[in-house]
């Protein structure tokens, strides 16, 4: 098949692929887990059996055995027509996507410091489909990028200024993709362009982040130097008192500790004691299992703290919009996280909010709500699907709903 766009986002063990037609239709879409570990095996979308990996297969062996069941199943029997890649950290050297050339490698590699669980995989990434299609564009779509319009007030943080100036030290925030098509979509839906619509975009998945958009821009986000920062998340506490590594290293706790607990025992599953994810959470508190009940309480809470932390940058909002696993799919935490808004003057439409805002374009809000409050689903594959297109210069013939 002819002028396709190949997708690809490495995580530090995964490795996901999606594969677009020119119009932006997907046509496929494969997903590699456990890499490095002995049993790392890919399954691709619409087959039922799973693929194995030889043993600790790396990022470029996934890819080469992802793209081979595309070949043989007759959709790539040509180069595809440009390469998007996810990359997590474009530090204040990326406003938008970017085509990759060595400048650009460089770029990447020097912004490794600030995400070295990431970018290096992503690099992998971009070694892989380069040995693979040497020659074909490929597009650098960032996590960062659509937060550089964050004002100063916003992303420095209360340290010394010196940290920031030499090494770095401010909020950068994550999720940028995500936002974005948000602000996109959400303009659509409200008959508006994306240059004048301003929206608090809520994207809960196992990671979580807000963000404040002001016509169009980013204006304030959750995340921070590292997507720890904010929100509850799965296993991510979100914001803890800094001095919380002072006090467990006086118990013996090493920094390293503390952030391996930060990152991967706390969030829903460190209060729930059970379980990171959201649908098993609400089904442990129906059965009246309490510590979930708990985490799904501070959840919702501290998620209403923030949606009343980012109307502060704003002069208008035309919508709260959720999104992302959770924002998309639970009833409840929209619920719980709406009542504690009553304040503002946001009310729900429990009809609308049961059927997910599936048969009002999104829309869940009551009647009386002074602000409009939608449900849209994520679609990080297809911006960076498009932002490929675009920046390899091939015309957008029809990008959907971008
Ligand atoms: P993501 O990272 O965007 O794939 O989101 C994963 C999260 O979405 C997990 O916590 C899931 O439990 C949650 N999720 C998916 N479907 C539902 C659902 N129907 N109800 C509640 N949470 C859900």
């Amino acid at each position: 098949m002819k002028g396709t766009i190949l997708v690809v986002n490495c995580g530090s063990s995964s490795l996901k692929i999606a594969l677009f037609d020119e119009q932006l239709n997907k046509l496929a879409s494969g997903l590699a887990e456990r890499l490095g570990k002995k049993d790392a095996f890919a399954t691709v979308k619409g087959r039922a059996e799973k693929i194995r990996l030889a043993n600790a297969a790396n990022h470029k062996e996934a890819l080469d055995t992802l793209v081979a069941v595309l070949q043989d199943a007759g959709l790539l029997d040509e180069a595809p027509a440009a390469i998007g890649h996810r990359v997590v950290h474009g530090g204040e050297t990326f406003r938008e996507a970017a085509l990759i050339n060595d400048d650009v490698l460089a770029a990447i590699k020097d912004c490794a410091s600030l995400a070295p669980l990431h970018n290096p995989v992503n690099l992998a990434g971009i070694d892989a489909t380069t040995a693979l299609f040497p020659g074909i564009p490929q597009v650098a779509v960032f996590d960062t990028a659509f937060h550089q319009t964050l004002p100063q007030k916003a992303y420095l943080y209360a340290v010394p200024l010196s940290l920031y100036k030499e090494w770095g030290v401010r909020r950068y925030g994550f999720h940028g993709t995500s936002h974005q098509f948000m602000t996109r979509e959400a303009a659509r839906i409200l008959g508006k362009t994306p240059a004048t619509t301003s929206i608090i975009s809520a994207h809960l998945g196992n990671g979580c982040s807000i963000t404040a958009i002001r016509d169009g821009n980013s204006v304030d986000t959750s995340m921070g130097l590292t997507p720890l920062e904010g929100l509850v998340m799965g296993t991510r506490s979100g914001d803890v008192d800094p001095g919380l590594f002072d006090f467990l290293a006086n118990k013996g706790v090493a920094a390293q500790e503390v952030h391996r607990i930060l990152n991967n025992d706390s969030g829903l599953l460190g209060l729930s004691g059970q379980t990171n994810d959201m649908r098993s959470l609400c089904e442990l508190a129906d059965h009246g299992h309490e510590p979930s009940h708990i985490a799904i309480d501070v959840f919702c809470f501290r998620l209403a703290r923030y949606i009343g932390a980012m109307m502060t940058s704003l002069d208008q909002l035309d919508a709260l919009v959720f999104t992302g696993g959770i924002g998309e799919n639970s009833t409840l935490v929209r619920k719980k996280t709406l009542a504690q808004l009553r304040l503002f003057g946001f009310t729900i439409d429990d009809e609308l909010n049961n059927q997910h805002g599936c048969i009002s374009d999104g829309q869940i809000e009551g009647a009386d709500s002074r602000f409009r409050v939608l449900v849209i689903p994520t679609n990080e594959e297809l911006v960076i699907a498009s932002e490929a297109l675009e920046m390899a210069g091939k015309p957008r013939t029809n990008a959907g709903s971008l």
